[in-house]
């Protein structure tokens, strides 16, 4: 090869090294899970909100196939576990192989990688899918074990509820006590929270679960968006999971209303946090779901008098495919068809975790 051959050829692959590295990553990720959150549910949030929702700014859009290991129709152990870990799993299982092995989350992931990290869920944080991110047990209902293991990680932000799993334990272990002495803020209230300015926090705001809509108010966007606050002073960035959790309560109670009710709670939610990553720049968005729940159809209904007639076929999750939804540097990679064990992968690539 002649010399101007080489330089020539040199010259190119700089060029081309340089349009593939700006070719933007992003430093910040907010992955939305909607429990039980299919197309037929967000269309009943749309007809109540008067035919829009925010979740519409996105572009790339794409199909997640939710089945696991174990089942045609995954529930939301195994269903988080693969979202969390890229794993398929057993149903019931929680951050394990189906072989119970651990397996780490992309949350663990970004610890490891010293990224700020955080959970935000309408439910309490000892729920099948927030203890996908965080936990490893056998048993989505060993939640006194899977309140443990927030002790074993450093997760920065986490908050819904769950406190007697920490509080009025079987062991008598005083876990917000162990969780203060870890250096966390821990907090009961949302007044608590929004106190808070910096530095790690429990915010365990009720016993059990966080009450539906509308009683839970404000609580999944304000909360959400103090996370993000607390989250996003670091340099190397953050991994935030938040969670509508109980679209699918509703959906295995068959009531539409309710359903519509938690589905615009989560799209406030997402319209607050598209605002967010539209100012940073630098933020990848991610929205899917774990599964559908209830087998939802609406044949019928009145665009105007924001009405829709609602049909399940059970009372139980579906196993057809959940709508992805992604904006930011890096989102193109959401669109098309997805196995929900992708997520991770393409996380990992994306954050460099
Ligand atoms: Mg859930
Ligand atoms: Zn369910």
């Amino acid at each position: 090869m002649n010399r101007r051959i080489m330089l020539l050829s040199t010259v190119l692959f700089i060029i081309l090294s340089i349009s593939v590295s700006a070719k933007s990553k992003p430093k910040n990720l907010i992955f939305i899970i909607g429990d039980g959150m299919g197309i037929a549910q967000i269309h009943t949030g749309m007809i109540k909100n008067g035919n829009t929702l925010n979740i519409e700014q996105f572009k790339h859009i794409g199909f997640s196939k939710t089945y696991s290991y174990s089942h045609f129709t995954t529930d939301s152990g195994a269903g988080g576990t693969a979202l969390a870990t890229g794993v398929k799993t057993r149903n019931g299982m929680i951050g394990m192989s189906p072989d119970s092995v651990a397996v780490k989350s992309v949350l663990h992931l970004a610890e490891d990688k010293k990224l700020s990290t955080g959970l935000v869920t309408a439910c309490a944080v000892t729920h099948a899918t927030p203890a996908s991110f965080v936990a490893h047990q056998i048993n989505r209902n060993m939640y006194e074990e899977i309140a443990a293991d927030f002790l074993k990680t450093d997760i920065d932000v986490f908050i819904g509820g769950g406190r007697n799993n920490f509080e009025k334990r079987l062991d008598n272990r005083n876990l917000s006590d162990e969780l203060r002495t870890k250096g966390y803020q821990v907090a009961h209230t949302e007044k608590d929270v929004a106190a808070v300015k910096s530095g790690k926090l429990a915010g365990l705001l009720y016993p059990d679960h966080t009450p539906a809509m509308p009683e839970r108010g404000n609580f999944l966007p304000d909360m959400s968006m103090k996370a993000i606050e607390l989250l996003d002073d670091n340099k190397k960035g953050f991994f935030l999971m938040i969670e509508g959790s109980q679209i699918d309560w509703a959906g295995h109670d068959n009531n539409a209303d309710n359903i519509a009710l938690e589905v615009i709670d989560l799209d406030i939610t997402i319209g607050r946090v598209l605002d967010y990553a539209r100012r940073d720049g630098n933020t990848l968005v991610i929205v899917t779901a774990d599964h559908e729940t209830g087998g939802l159809t609406i044949p019928d209904g009145n665009i105007k008098e924001k009405r829709f007639n609602a049909y399940f076929s059970t009372k139980n999750h579906s196993g057809v495919m959940v709508p992805v939804f992604a904006f930011g540097p890096g989102a193109e990679e959401f669109s098309g068809f997805l196995e929900n064990t992708d997520f991770k992968q393409k996380i990992v690539n994306l954050l460099k975790l």
